[in-house]
């Protein structure tokens, strides 16, 4: 579900990466035209925002994992590339929101303020203007056009906008959503409690 100008916007996100290799090219199309959008409204967020992580293949979020997994030194907790997240309309989501599903497409992008002199509160208004909405609570660089549930309230290609209010809709799908972040929450509690184990089992063993 592409749009005509979604390869113009992907170029156009290109200049506001962070350092630069960043893959915006993997951004799925609704979160793509909504944050090219936000940026050609926003002369704030052109200037004081940029991409920090737009995305990384399967491949990528395995090594991560593996790396996580041995406990190698530089690697932080990350996502089981085949742990399933949801599924929506016979379409599975797995990993991250930040790994490429089997349509190609990553569903979030974490955002950064350069040179800080951005509030969130400011940031969060010119993207929510453009129907991008923060979806994980105490993260507020990361920002989502779609969830399980579908798309969140905001402009599309086809000129049409929903609105930004509290609907039986968005509630259902903000509902979906509190579930999923219980999921990944009870993940990292059960790792936790794995680790604190280890470590009760390494200081037994140790000197
Ligand atoms: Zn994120």
């Amino acid at each position: 579900m592409t749009y005509p100008d979604y390869q113009a916007d992907l170029a156009y996100l290109e200049q506001y990466r962070d350092d630069g290799d960043e893959n915006v090219r993997l951004l799925e199309p609704l979160l793509a035209f909504r944050l090219s959008r936000a940026y050609r409204r926003s002369e704030r967020l052109r200037g004081f925002l940029r991409i920090e992580s737009a995305g990384r293949t399967r491949d990528a979020q395995q090594y991560l994992y593996d790396g996580y997994k041995r406990g190698d030194a530089g690697f932080n907790l990350a996502a089981n590339p085949d742990r399933i997240i949801g599924s929506r309309g016979g379409f599975t989501f797995r990993g991250s929101w930040h790994m490429a599903q089997e349509d190609g497409y990553v569903y979030a992008v974490d955002l950064t303020r350069k040179p800080y002199s951005l509030s969130w509160d400011d940031a969060h208004d010119d993207l929510r203007a453009s129907g991008l909405h923060t979806t994980v609570p105490g993260e507020p660089w990361h920002h989502q056009a779609s969830t399980i549930k579908g798309p969140l309230p905001g402009p599309f290609p086809d000129g049409t906008t929903t609105e930004d209010e509290m609907t039986p809709e968005l509630e259902e799908k903000l509902e979906g959503l509190a579930t999923w972040v219980f999921n990944g929450t009870t993940m990292i509690l059960k790792r936790l409690d794995e680790l604190e184990q280890q470590l009760a089992t390494t200081k037994g063993d140790d000197e």
